[in-house]
């Protein structure tokens, strides 16, 4: 086994194979070419019992492991957002892997801890973001850490705003109130461009999550937000959370902060602003429009690990008031207590998890190994690229930028239609030479082009330009033959149907034989369309996940109802049908009890705006939490309940109907008050 001396030679020989694939980079394919299942014939079926030597085992880096890599790091990569890594972020980790502490409280390392509070201080000024995001600031109840992903830091303050909204009704409430029965009531928000990760946020928590529409950038705006929240008070629900974004996933569309930020704080909603991509540029005075309005914030979160070249993992996160965030995740078993529990920042109340890595040390190495002046530079040569990209594809008539440029991210699509964009984009990736991915806006396809490495250069970006452009122009004469006109739509469901019912196998095989270019004709062209990308027909609101609502929850484990034999979800808009259920099902009346309280308007309202209704509303409101899974409760128990339900006349009207807009009369008929 590998001795000290060894793994000391060896570690140099690593480096030197890193630095040479790093530097070489530009010369891989970036998009590799294998199939799902290449792996399993290079390697054996089990662990090895005997000890292998280190050269056989690096030696399978390049036959093994990089023929299945896309390369992130390629000045050719341009797909979803940038995840860079630098030499200084590199030696953070080799560091941190070395020392592995385990900071869940200050006293299992404090460097750990401390390392972390300052670089999110240094962080959060760099960025020019409040000061009541410092630890270190006489005002200041709020702090940063470091969070695993976006996505866990969107879910921890949604799980802290929860708590807080919670606790502040049952303090306003004059009876003892189930937590669930609250949280039932909860409804927080976003853009409809907002990221996947929310969504899930309120899946998690059950929590329902309302998606709001945007204004033609695709920003959301004040006043639609304004107007959700009152349809929901006269609804009896309770506005709780709103997650803005700036620079969402699909074009780098920033959410209207200045008119949202007086909003949530009129109406007591938590802010939490997610910038996952663009937070990179605030380091940059002349990109901080777009934070104007985040004094409201009471939370905002970034990835370092996108833009900011701290490899992955490495989300910066910042809250204004840290207390929220403890009271929501402090648990204070014997063994973790120490003796400066008060004097010291503990952050394992602070996240989910209990362990955590020594992240801030590459963070570190990057902030002081680069200097602000640097960074900034890095981020101004980003845009700079994307914006020389966009030069030309203004300048070429075959093409259209159908969104404004932000930052590095540039989209476009063929002046020729839907169908003409996505088979460009096919070949493109089937070159390998560059890797990029579509996104809609609206009904119009696009393809998303992020300018990512800090090596890019602009003769990689009129590279890349070449190749798109002659693509498109092979592509268009190909298919401008006569009785060529767009029929593009029309076709599309039947040929959508013809290729699903298609052997994938003979999809590919035909795909492969795709040198006689000239063969294509229209009919083709058509063919090709992207069928997960298809599946949803509403505007495209992630790149990372392809998640649907997933209606049949609502009632699913409820009901009986069979999911093998549910219709296809059609519809869109992200409606959510209600499945009839079987009449002799014992639980019908289960699913039919919310509907009777709520008044079937009400109902149908609900479950057409909301992606995440919560669970059986009748058990949960009655506060039976433990009876929640009705499949488990014997009929005589369920009748129990129901009567115990009418009896204390589950449904009301908000808790807090003193700040909101009086129900109209029809809404008092229907929603009987009970609390
Ligand atoms: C990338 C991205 C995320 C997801 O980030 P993770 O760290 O992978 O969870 C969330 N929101 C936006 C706007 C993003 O661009």
């Amino acid at each position: 086994k590998m001795q000290a001396e060894e793994y000391n030679r060896r570690g140099k020989e690593l480096v030197d194979y890193i630095t040479q694939y790093l530097g070489s980079i530009r010369e891989r394919r970036v998009i590799p070419d294998v199939k799902p299942g290449y792996m399993k014939e290079l390697l054996p079926d089990t662990a090895p019992t005997e000890p292998e030597d280190w050269e056989t085992i690096f030696n399978d880096i390049e036959k093994v492991v990089m023929p299945g890599v896309v390369h992130w790091q390629s000045p050719h990569m341009h797909a979803y957002y940038p995840s860079l890594t630098s030499w200084p972020s590199m030696l953070g980790d080799m560091l941190a892997d070395a020392i592995n502490c385990v900071g869940f409280t200050w006293a299992s390392s404090p460097a750990c801890t401390e390392l972390e509070m300052n670089v999110m201080d240094w962080l959060c000024k760099a960025l020019g973001l409040p000061s009541f995001f410092l630890h270190q600031h006489p005002d200041s109840r709020g702090g940063g850490i470091l969070q695993s992903t976006v996505s866990e830091s969107t879910l921890v303050a949604l799980l802290a705003a929860r708590k807080d909204k919670i606790l502040q009704l049952r303090a306003e409430l004059d009876q003892e109130v189930d937590d669930s029965v609250l949280n039932s009531r909860l409804v927080a928000y976003a853009s409809d461009q907002a990221h996947s990760s929310v969504e899930k946020a309120g899946l998690i928590s059950l929590v329902k999550i309302r998606f709001l529409p945007t204004d033609e950038q695709l920003s959301l705006r004040g006043d639609t937000l304004k107007q959700a929240i009152q349809e929901d008070r006269r609804m009896g629900l309770v506005p709780f959370m709103l997650c803005a974004t700036l620079g969402t996933t699909g074009v780098c569309a920033f959410d209207k902060l200045s008119e949202l930020g007086p909003v949530c704080a009129e109406e007591g909603l938590w802010l939490h602003v997610d910038a996952a991509y663009a937070g990179s540029a605030y380091f940059c005075p002349e990109l901080r429009w777009s934070l104007e309005g985040i004094d409201f914030a009471h939370s905002f979160v970034f990835n370092p690990s996108k833009w900011m070249m701290v490899h992955f993992d490495c989300t910066a996160f910042w809250v204004k008031d840290k207390y929220k965030l403890q009271q929501t995740f402090s648990v204070d078993p014997v063994y973790l207590r120490h003796e400066n529990s008060q004097a010291a920042t503990d952050f394992m109340h602070w996240q989910i998890p209990l362990s955590r890595r020594f992240r801030s040390l590459k963070l570190w190495f990057v902030m002081r190994s680069f200097g602000l002046k640097n960074l900034q530079a890095h981020i101004r040569h980003g845009i700079e690229m994307a914006k020389l990209l966009e030069s030309h594809i203004r300048r070429d008539p075959n093409f259209e930028v159908p969104a404004a440029r932000h930052l590095g991210l540039v989209v476009f699509c063929l002046k020729g239609g839907n169908a003409l964009t996505q088979e460009l984009l096919r070949r493109l990736t089937r070159s390998g030479t560059m890797y990029l991915i579509p996104a809609d806006i609206h009904t119009t396809r696009i393809i998303r082009f992020t300018v990512t490495s800090q090596f890019t250069t602009a003769d990689d970006i009129l590279k890349d330009w070449g190749i798109i452009s002659k693509t498109a122009s092979t592509l268009l004469a190909e298919t401008q033959g006569p009785n060529n006109s767009d029929q593009s739509k029309a076709g599309e469901d039947d040929v959508m149907e013809a290729e699903e019912n298609q052997d994938p196998n003979s999809d590919t095989r035909s795909d492969e034989k795709e040198d006689a270019a000239s063969m294509l004709d229209k009919a083709q062209v058509e063919l090709w369309i992207d069928k997960a990308w298809n599946r949803s027909r509403r505007p495209m609101r992630s790149l990372s996940c392809n998640s649907e609502p997933l209606p049949y929850t609502y009632v699913g484990p409820l009901s009986g109802y069979d999911f093998d034999t549910r219709p296809a979800l059609k519809d869109g808009a992200g409606a959510l049908p209600t499945p009839s259920t079987p009449a002799s099902s014992p639980l019908t009346k289960v699913t039919e009890m919310p509907s009777n309280l709520l008044g079937k308007q009400v109902l149908k309202k609900l479950t057409k705006f909301y992606s995440v209704p919560s669970f059986c509303n009748q058990w949960v409101q009655c506060g039976r939490h433990p009876l929640c899974c009705p499949l488990k409760v014997s009929q005589a128990a369920q009748k129990h309940l129901s009567s115990t339900c009418r009896r204390m006349n589950c449904m009301s009207s908000s808790p807090i109907a003193n700040t909101a807009p009086s129900p109209t009369p029809l809404e008092t008929a229907t929603a009987p008050k009970l609390l």
